[in-house]
C-alpha cells in the first residue's frame, strides 16, 4: 500500500486511495491534522504532533517546530541536550504517519509519496526524500503541492489541455502556482508568492482592532503572558468569523473585562491592506507565465487561510469568478498525493516538470528599523533576491545607516523567509566602513548575485570608495550521503518514542500545562489542583481511573477556554 503525505510547515496529514476516492487518516487522537512539531519530555521521550505543538510554550528548549524550513541546509536545531537535522525531525513526523497509517489499514506500509512546495530546489527535494528513508519509507515519487491540490479535484481526468491557478494561502506564507496540464504531463508555469503573508497577519489586524477599542489594555503589550491569551482570542475569533457574521470577543485581565465586537464587514474594511497584497502575486504569476486569467480552466483553493470568507470573496472578485471550494483547503494537498499514490499503484501516475532554476530561498541582509517612537527594533530581515526568483539573478538594493556617528555598517547576510532575522540561516558578514554624517548622504548599495551552483556574491559599494567591498558565500547544499543515513538511522533508532496509545492523555496533560501558564491567583491553584489528579490517575495506569480523571480534565479546560474565567471550586472532583 502506498501513503499520500502532505508534509506541512505547522500541519502534516496522511491520505490513502480507497475504492471511491482518496480518504484522510486520523491520528491517534483522532485529528487529521498532525501538527509538524517535536518535543523531548524529562524522561527523554520524544512526542510528535499535538502534544509537543502544547509544549511549544510551555517547554520552548525541549521542542521544536517550522523546521521544514530548514530543509536542505546543515542548520541545526536543538532539543534539549541532543541535536537534529531537519531531515530527521521531520523523520519523526513521517513515522508517526506512517503509524497512524498502519493502525488504520491494518497493514504495514513501506512507500509514501510526499509533496513539496513546487520551488523547493534539488537539495530539498533531496533532504525530504531522505527523510522519508529515516522513516522507514520509500519514497519515489515527490509531488508539487500545487499539483496535488490540482489532482484532489480530478484535474488529471479532463482530456484537453487545462490551465489552472492555484491560491495556497497558509500561515505565514502565500504562493501563487500556474499550472499547466498538457498530455498527461504537469508543468508548472510559474510560481510567486508573499513569505511575508498568510493567516497570522490577519489574526494581527484583530490584535489592533482590539486595543483600539481596549485603549487602557495597551500597557499589556510587552507583557508576553497577556499578548499570548490575546492572540489566542483573536485568532478563534477570526476562525468564527468564517462562519458567523459577528463575533464578540471577551478578555479577562488583571482584574478587567476587556470586549471587542466585531462584524465582517468591519474585518474587511480593517483587512483592505492585506487583502489588496493578494493582488500582486496574483497578477506576477500571470504574467510571467504568459497566460490570460480567461484562459485558466480553475482557480483552486488551498492553505487554512483560504477559509475566510473574505479571502474568498477578494479571490471571486478578481477573477470574476468563483474560485473551486468543495475540498476543504487545509485536506486538499494531502488528498491530492493520495491520488497520486493510488494512480502509482495502478501504475498511471501523472508525470511532472520540476523546476529547479529558480532561488529556493529569500536571501537578504539584517536591518533595524526605527520605529514611530524614535526607538529602534534590531534583528529584522530584509531580502534582497526574493525565494523563487529565477536564477542566475543580481538584484541590488540602498541601506543607509540609522546614525550619524556609525563608523561602520555590518551587513550580516542570511537565508530564509522569516520576519526575524534570528530564525532564519546565517550565512556570513561583511563590515563595511563610513565616513559619519548625515545618513541619507553615507548610503551603501548592497548587490546580491546568485547564480546555477548556489554560489551568492555579496557586493557593497559606498561613494567614498571606488572599490566594492565583497563576500563570497559558496552554495552548501547539506546533502546526506548514505552513509550519513544509514548512520543518523542508528542514532534515530535509539530515541524512546511516546507510544501511541497513550499521547491522547499525553497531549491532554501537555495542554493543561499550557493553560495552566496562561492563569493567575486562585484560577491557577484551582486548575494546579485538577492537573495532579489527573497526572496521579496516568501513574496508576489503570484505565479504570484514567477514564474519569481524563472526563474531568477536558471538563475543566473546557470552562476554561469557554469562560475565560473561572471560580475556584469547594471541590476539587468537580
Ligand atoms: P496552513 O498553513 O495551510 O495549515 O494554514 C494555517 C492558517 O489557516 C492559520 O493562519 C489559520 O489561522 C488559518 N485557518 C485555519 N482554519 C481557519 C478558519 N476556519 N478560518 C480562518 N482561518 C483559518
Amino acid at each position: 500500500m502506498i501513503i499520500g503525505i502532505d508534509l506541512g510547515t505547522t500541519n502534516s496529514l496522511v491520505a490513502v486511495w480507497e475504492e471511491n476516492g482518496p480518504r484522510l487518516i486520523p491520528n491517534s487522537i483522532g485529528d487529521v491534522l498532525t501538527p509538524s512539531c517535536v518535543s523531548i519530555d524529562a524522561d527523554g521521550t520524544v512526542l510528535v504532533g499535538k502534544a509537543a505543538r502544547e509544549r511549544l510554550q510551555t517547554h520552548p528548549d525541549r521542542s521544536a517546530a517550522l523546521f521544514k524550513r530548514y530543509m536542505g541546509s546543515d542548520r541545526i536545531v536543538r532539543i534539549g541536550k541532543k541535536e537534529f537535522r531537519a531531515e530527521e525531525l521531520s523523520a519523526l513526523i513521517l513515522r508517526a504517519l506512517k503509524e497512524d497509517a498502519e493502525a488504520y489499514l491494518g497493514s504495514p506500509v513501506t512507500e509514501a509519496v510526499i509533496t513539496v512546495p513546487a520551488y523547493f530546489s534539488e537539495a530539498q527535494r533531496k533532504a525530504t526524500k531522505a527523510a522519508g528513508k529515516l522513516a522507514g519509507l520509500h519514497v519515489e515519487r515527490l509531488l508539487n503541492e500545487p499539483t496535488a491540490a490540482a489532482l484532489a479535484y480530478g484535474i488529471h481526468q479532463r482530456d484537453s489541455e487545462s490551465k489552472f491557478l492555484v491560491f495556497d494561502l497558509g500561515g505565514g506564507t502565500f504562493d501563487v502556482s500556474v499550472l499547466d496540464l498538457f498530455d498527461g504531463v504537469m508543468e508548472v508555469r510559474a510560481t510567486t508568492g508573499d513569505n511575508f503573508l498568510g493567516g497570522e497577519d490577519f489574526v494581527g489586524v484583530i490584535n489592533d482592532l482590539f486595543f483600539a477599542a481596549n485603549q487602557s489594555a495597551l500597557k499589556f503589550k510587552k507583557e508576553a503572558h497577556f499578548m499570548q491569551r490575546l492572540f489566542a482570542a483573536s485568532e478563534l475569533a477570526k476562525r468564527q468569523l468564517s462562519k458567523e457574521a459577528n463575533v464578540s470577543m471577551d478578555l479577562h485581565y488583571d482584574g478587567q473585562q476587556y470586549q471587542l465586537a466585531l462584524t465582517e464587514a468591519d474585518y474587511e474594511k480593517a483587512c483592505a491592506s492585506l487583502l489588496v497584497r493578494l493582488r500582486d502575486p496574483v497578477e506576477r504569476a500571470l504574467r510571467d507565465s504568459n497566460i490570460h486569467p480567461s484562459e485558466l480552466d480553475s482557480i483552486v483553493l488551498a492553505g487554512g487561510a483560504t477559509r475566510m470568507p473574505i479571502v474568498k470573496r477578494m479571490v471571486s472578485r478578481m477573477f470574476g469568478r468563483f474560485p473551486s471550494v468543495d475540498i476543504n483547503p487545509d485536506e486538499v494537498v494531502a488528498l491530492g498525493a493520495a491520488v497520486q499514490a493510488g494512480l502509482k499503484m495502478k501504475n498511471v501516475a501523472l508525470n511532472e516538470i520540476v523546476m529547479t532554476d529558480v532561488a529556493p530561498y529569500s536571501l537578504g541582509i539584517e536591518i533595524s528599523k526605527q520605529l514611530s517612537d524614535d526607538s529602534v527594533s534590531h534583528g529584522h530581515f530584509d531580502p534582497i533576491i526574493e525565494r523563487n526568483s529565477v536564477i542566475p539573478v543580481s538584484r541590488v538594493k540602498n541601506y543607509c545607516p540609522i546614525s550619524e556617528k556609525q563608523t561602520h555598517l555590518m551587513l550580516n547576510v542570511y537565508q530564509g523567509e522569516s520576519r526575524m532575522v534570528r530564525d532564519n540561516i546565517k550565512l556570513g558578514s561583511l563590515k563595511v566602513s563610513l565616513h559619519g554624517g548625515a545618513p541619507e548622504n553615507n548610503t551603501v548599495d548592497v548587490r546580491f548575485t546568485y547564480d546555477v551552483n548556489g554560489l551568492l556574491q555579496v557586493e557593497a559599494k559606498t561613494a567614498q570608495r571606488s572599490e566594492p567591498y565583497t563576500l563570497v558565500i559558496e552554495g552548501n547544499p547539506g546533502i546526506l550521503s548514505d552513509a550519513d543515513i544509514t548512520q543518523r538511522l542508528a542514532a534515530l533508532a535509539d530515541l524512546k518514542i511516546h507510544p501511541r496509545d497513550r499521547l491522547e492523555s499525553r497531549t491532554l496533560l501537555a495542554k493543561s500545562e499550557r493553560i495552566y501558564q496562561q492563569l493567575l491567583g486562585d484560577e491557577r491553584e484551582w486548575f494546579s489542583k485538577q492537573i495532579f489528579h489527573f497526572e496521579q490517575a496516568l501513574e496508576s495506569q489503570d484505565n479504570k481511573v484514567i477514564a474519569p480523571a481524563k472526563k474531568n480534565i477536558e471538563a475543566a479546560i473546557d470552562h476554561i477556554e469557554q469562560h475565560n474565567r473561572l471560580q475556584p471550586s469547594p471541590d476539587p472532583s468537580w
